[in-house]
């Protein structure tokens, strides 16, 4: 039994104001505090609307390969609830801003069928329990009007696990156009359609957190396939899923989008843009994460992999590896470095490269003390720790640290030493026995309690051996 998943995401712009009023966007702690007689619904009110999410918007559309229409409209969709007290949320149904695009995640490509721009309902909070449960709803309108942009795909993906995979991809590519703030919460959200074959389409609502889309997908996938088994019959339902119980419940049973009763929005115009305004927002898109990680490979040369993982953490740690290049040329030990040490640190504090005082300049440095045998690598990945945490210079820790540099006429003397207190091994290693130069290498570094850099070590001592 195959299946079909769709994805619908609403993904808020970070715009100043919102979509349809001068109301800041910015969070606050009161609730209602960012309203006006616009986004609160009330009658006479009229819409205008924010040009700035219109150019966001394109933008967005232009990186999913989408065609962007010229000219627009927006349009009514009618329904009855508490999040939208006009009873009608303002969206684009008819002729929306942008169509049939595709985007490329682990080289399946996924299609998409249309990106819209819409206004956000309220907020509703479920006070005891949940949409299914709670004791009563409180409504929270600041929330009401921020400027969303709806991305709708084709049914392309056939598991959970592609749908999570399309979800970072898309999050990391609008972090990168600066349209959306990706630790905001909400700021992404997710409607997910899918159908086994035998069964009808069956749609989850608002399901936040990649995690959470994959666990309902595969949740629903299962269900509806037990019960195709069984012999019974998949209906068309929308389905809410549980954060808590990890489940999905039936909210309600067949609809359709023309229940809704679009009609077109006679408070706003038809927009239109020529083709020079097009051109102009088109320009201002920047380098999108699959374009930085080509680049990224051809320029440094380093392996595609380590170039994934540092473009896909995040935008500001690529600028930080990139940063590095100026100063050093040796840019796959600089790839290695801030793909595993650094960003193991930086995750385990849970922060961005952003937020530490860790320079280019400085991590450069400490990369080089490595290269000429100063420092071992082992403690250089104990200097980075302490780096991240302190931000202090690597040459001020390893000063604090106490370890000495181990000069070379030093270290040759300790290997002379080595050699003749381990004749056996020497011998062995003349005749031909090469492995028995790990042995002495061990030995080297226990005598100078690390401080040796095992590569310098093994350098003199086959020098020693050899001559
Ligand atoms: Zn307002
Ligand atoms: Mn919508």
């Amino acid at each position: 039994m195959s299946v079909k998943i769709g994805l619908e995401i609403h993904v808020q712009l970070n715009t100043k104001t919102k979509l349809f009023c001068r109301c800041p966007t910015k969070e606050t702690e009161a609730p209602n505090e960012h309203t006006c007689p616009v986004c609160l619904g009330f009658p006479g009110s009229k819409p205008m609307l924010n040009k700035k999410a219109v150019e966001y918007a394109i933008m967005v559309a232009r990186a999913l390969n989408c065609k962007v229409n010229r000219t627009f409209i927006f349009s009514r969709k009618n329904y009855f609830y508490p999040d939208l007290p006009k009873n009608f949320q303002i969206t684009q149904y008819e002729f929306p801003l942008a169509v049939d695009g595709f985007v490329d995640v682990n080289g399946k490509r996924i299609r998409i069928k249309r990106v819209h721009l819409e206004e956000d309902p309220g907020r509703l909070i479920h006070v005891g329990g949940d949409i299914t449960t709670a004791n009563y709803v409180l409504v929270d309108y600041n929330r009401s009007g921020i400027p969303l942009v709806e991305i709708v795909t084709e049914p392309d993906f056939e598991s959970g696990k592609e749908a999570r995979e399309f979800l970072q991809e898309l999050s990391t590519m609008l972090e990168y156009i600066g349209v959306f703030d990706k630790e905001r919460e909400g700021s992404m959200r997710v409607d997910a359609n899918v159908s086994v074959e035998g069964g009808e389409r069956v749609e989850i609502k608002n399901i936040s957190g990649f995690a959470d889309v994959e666990k309902a997908l595969n949740y629903e996938i299962l269900r509806q396939r037990m019960i195709l088994k069984g012999g019974g019959k998949v209906g068309r339902e929308t389905r809410h899923f549980d954060e808590k119980t990890k489940v999905t419940h039936v909210l309600r049973r067949k609809e359709f989008e023309e229940d809704y009763g679009y009609i077109p929005e006679p408070d706003l115009v038809v927009y239109s843009l020529d083709e020079a305004e097009l051109k102009e927002i088109f320009a201002r898109l920047p380098e999108l994460p699959s374009q930085r990680v080509r680049r990224i490979v051809s320029r440094y040369s380093i392996p595609e992999n380590l170039a994934r993982v540092i473009v896909y953490k995040e935008k500001a740690l690529a600028d930080f590896f990139e940063e590095c290049c100026k100063y050093f040329e040796d840019y796959v030990e600089i790839a290695k470095w801030v793909a595993t040490d650094l960003l193991k640190c930086l995750n385990w504090h849970g922060i961005s490269v952003k937020e530490t005082k860790i320079t280019p300049q400085g991590f450069v440095e400490m990369l080089k003390m490595i290269k000429n045998g100063e420092i071992t690598a082992r403690l250089g990945k104990e200097i980075i720790k302490q780096y991240v945490s302190t931000g202090k210079h690597p040459r001020k820790i390893l000063e604090e640290m106490g370890i000495e540099r181990i000069e070379e006429s030093k270290l040759r003397e300790i290997c002379e030493e080595v050699l003749r207190e381990n004749e056996k091994a020497a011998n062995d290693y003349k005749n031909g026995r090469k492995e028995a130069l790990q042995f002495l290498i061990g030995i080297v570094l226990k005598k100078t309690k690390g401080s040796a850099d095992p590569k310098s070590a093994a350098k003199v001592l086959r020098e020693m051996l050899e001559s």
